[in-house]
């Protein structure tokens, strides 16, 4: 017969238990592959001021829609807006 020594036994008992990690992460990366995980260069991510839903825009437009609420949202409200009139 075979020999088992000690150090195959350490052996198994490391390997097999890294094996099963492995496939299980083998396996949810591949029912993982569906979702979207780059964004498209014309895409921005966009997060709604009111309900904190985020979302992805696509289009030119400064007044979105928030898909969530239906809220408008104001793309330029990042960037200060000067404000020329004066208050009387
Ligand atoms: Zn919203």
């Amino acid at each position: 017969m075979f020999g088992v020594t000690l150090s195959t036994i350490i052996v198994i008992y490391i390997a097999v238990p890294l094996l099963v990690i492995f496939l299980l992460w083998l396996f949810c990366e591949m029912e993982q592959k569906d979702l979207p995980t780059v964004l498209k260069d014309q895409e921005l991510m966009i997060a709604c001021p009111y309900c904190l839903h985020v979302f992805l825009e696509n289009n030119d437009e400064d007044i979105l829609s928030c898909p969530a609420c239906s809220s408008f949202v104001d793309r330029r409200k990042d960037v200060p807006v000067k404000n020329d009139k004066k208050t009387v």
